[in-house]
């Protein structure tokens, strides 16, 4: 029998909601596949731990999580709960950053034409590589008052950072259809003339993937105009945060949207949503979005019995998103988070 321990961090919000089901699945998956426990062990983390004990992600309970094979999170922060200085917790961004995680991938897939709002849309399916450990976040933990004659924020690209959010690019477009294209304000921006410089030194030893680049404005022109000609994509923390919300609007929303935040030793698997607070408690969360980041996480963990549960994941979302009915409110239905997550259970 091989064991995976899995951290769950759930979090606040509709972050309970949504990794009940994916746990949901994920038993479904156990039980389908040949010798493979999952042994998950839940963590407080986020506003309720700071409201509890003053921190929001306690260094004991990193430690802890250190010692787990991979981590699934719900969501973090509420933005009535905030820091003295006014700031809101970011515990979902702070993990990364202690974790060293610094590929956000976040895969962007049409499951149904009835989902999109584009009204011509072939087929979609692309990913959003997003820098997560520097760029326009860099300086966000610097202090600041706001009796200041002006504040300033950094965007720091280092050749480390850029060289190797890049190289996982092309690392993962070798799995897909072997094109990458940099998103960046080159004509703008020294550090984006900078990162272009180390893309296409990257691209260089990459000679069987084809390497483009589009500034990033355009970039969320084509989104809507032509988002089928795009493959992987790689950009910078803040153009990345963005982008990967227009890319999930494309495709359903944010409750289709999932990530997984990936270091050389250390992962974590999110949707790329907030805890949307307007929704908390009422039941109706899509849970879509945290049940394919548990996917993203069999794929990761990366043995022959954890890319088939991955397969089964994928395959019973495609099944249920073939019927139209089949849909939480945010994508036009009435299902509810729990009967979402029966029925992807049910189809796996
Ligand atoms: P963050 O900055 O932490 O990513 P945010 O402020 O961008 O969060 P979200 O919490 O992602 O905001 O919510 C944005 C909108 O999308 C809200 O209207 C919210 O209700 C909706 N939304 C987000 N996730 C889901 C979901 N899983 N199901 C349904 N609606 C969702």
């Amino acid at each position: 029998m091989t064991q995976f321990r899995i951290a769950l961090l759930p979090g606040d919000g509709i972050g309970p909601d949504v990794v009940a089901e994916a746990v949901k699945v994920l038993r479904a998956v156990e039980a389908r596949l040949d010798g493979v426990q999952f042994t998950m062990t839940e963590y407080s983390v986020g506003v309720a731990e700071y409201l509890r004990s003053g921190d929001a992600l306690p260094k004991a309970t990193v430690d802890l999580i250190r010692q787990d094979d991979v981590i699934l999170l719900g969501a973090m922060g509420l933005p009535n709960v905030r820091y003295p200085n006014g700031q809101e917790l970011t515990p979902q961004i702070d993990i990364r950053e202690i974790l060293d995680l610094y590929c956000g991938l976040r895969p962007v897939k049409l499951y149904h034409p009835d989902d999109t709002p584009l009204r011509k849309a072939g087929t979609i399916d692309f990913a959003v590589i997003r820098e997560n450990c520097e760029g326009l976040f860099a300086s966000r933990l610097e202090p600041y008052s706001l009796d200041a004659d002006e504040i300033v924020d950094k965007l720091r690209i280092t050749r480390r950072g850029a060289e190797r959010v890049c190289r996982s690019a092309f690392e993962i477009a070798r799995k897909r259809r072997r094109k990458v294209t940099l998103v960046d304000k080159a004509n703008v921006l020294p550090s984006m003339t900078y990162l272009r410089h180390i893309f296409y030194q990257v691209a260089a030893q990459y000679p069987d993937v084809a390497a483009d680049h589009v500034y990033v404005d355009a970039c969320t022109l084509y989104f809507v105009q032509r988002p089928e000609s795009f493959d992987v994509l790689v950009t910078e923390n803040m153009f990345g945060d963005i982008l990967s919300d227009l890319a999930a609007a494309v495709v359903g929303g944010m409750g289709m949207a999932p990530s997984g935040d990936i270091g050389d030793k250390y992962a974590v698997f999110q949707p790329s949503h907030g805890s949307a607070p307007d929704i908390a408690g009422k039941g109706i969360a899509n849970p879509v979005a945290t049940i394919l980041s548990a996917a993203m996480m069999l794929e990761w963990l990366d043995t022959s019995e954890t890319l088939r549960g991955a397969q089964l994941i994928y395959s019973a979302v495609e099944r249920v998103f073939a019927d139209p009915a089949h849909r939480t409110p945010d994508m036009g239905g009435s299902l509810t988070t729990g009967e979402m997550g029966d029925l992807i259970a049910a189809a796996v």
